[in-house]
Parts: C-alpha cells; structure tokens; sequence
C-alpha cells in the first residue's frame, strides 16, 4: 500500500534482499523486535552481521532483543526529490542511530512521525515498526524525548 506521506518513504522502495546472515534480523522485526548480532566468543556486537568477529575471528552469532531505542549519531533531511516518485514525500530524515543495548551498533533508519527541524544528533529515539508488505516489516525510529 502506497503511504503518500510526507516523511515516509515509498513502499517500492523497501525492496530487502536477505542472506543467510541477516535473514534473522529481519524475521524478528516481522515480530516487531528490535535485534542485534553478537559474537558468542568475546560479547562484540556486529552489525550488520559479518561472517567473523572483528575483535576474536569467531564466526558463531546469537541474535539478543534490543529494546528499540536509541541516539541519533548523524542525520540527513531530505528536502530535494532526487526521482519524482519522492516529490510528495520530502522532507524526509534519514538517520544513523546508535542503538541502545548493543554497543558500537549503528542502523541508518529513516525518522519518521517526526517534524525534521527538531532531529538532531544527540536525540533520543525508539522504534516504529513499518509492516510495508506481508513479508517486509522495517525499523524506523521517531523522535522520544519531545
Ligand atoms: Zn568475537
């Protein structure tokens, strides 16, 4: 279903394409949780998942709840339609946050149900499920210290 809201980004655009090592996360965000990959050798987060551990070299992973919060590390507002499909949807805030509960994680997300002149690095935000398809749920955040 086609939102058409600002701030909101196309359904045709969530077009995912998972692999043996992400597939979990986004099996959980079907069941609007929040996860991260961690090293079962030494605690490291990594994500996304690679297939070794950049601190120990181990490839084994368990996939831990967040509880889908986190800071705005970076952001970007959108205000020009780079195709005309977006035309109706700028301004839109694409975000890097760090999230909360898995150190040294970062997610680009967009910002949504959120007026873009008040995200700023340093915010805190928290999840909002996106059920674009049957099959496609995506994180995005909002801001949660308004
Ligand atoms: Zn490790």
């Amino acid at each position: 279903m086609e939102t058409n809201a600002t701030g909101v980004l196309p359904d045709w655009m969530a077009d995912l394409h998972p692999d043996a090592w992400t597939v979990p996360f986004w099996e959980a965000a079907k069941e609007h949780r929040l996860v991260g990959a961690r090293c079962v050798q030494c605690g490291t987060f990594r994500m996304p998942p690679r297939p070794f551990c950049r601190v120990c070299r181990r490839q084994e992973i368990e996939w831990v709840d967040l509880p889908g919060t986190g800071t705005v590390f970076t952001y970007t507002v959108v205000r020009h339609a780079v195709v005309p499909e977006l035309a109706t949807h700028v301004p839109y805030v694409i975000a890097v946050v760090e999230v909360d509960g898995a150190p040294g994680t970062r997610l680009v997300a967009a910002v949504v149900e959120s007026d873009p002149e008040e995200v700023r690095i340093g915010r805190k935000v928290a999840v909002r499920w996106d059920d674009v398809h049957e099959n496609v749920t995506i994180p995005r955040f909002a801001l949660a210290d308004s």
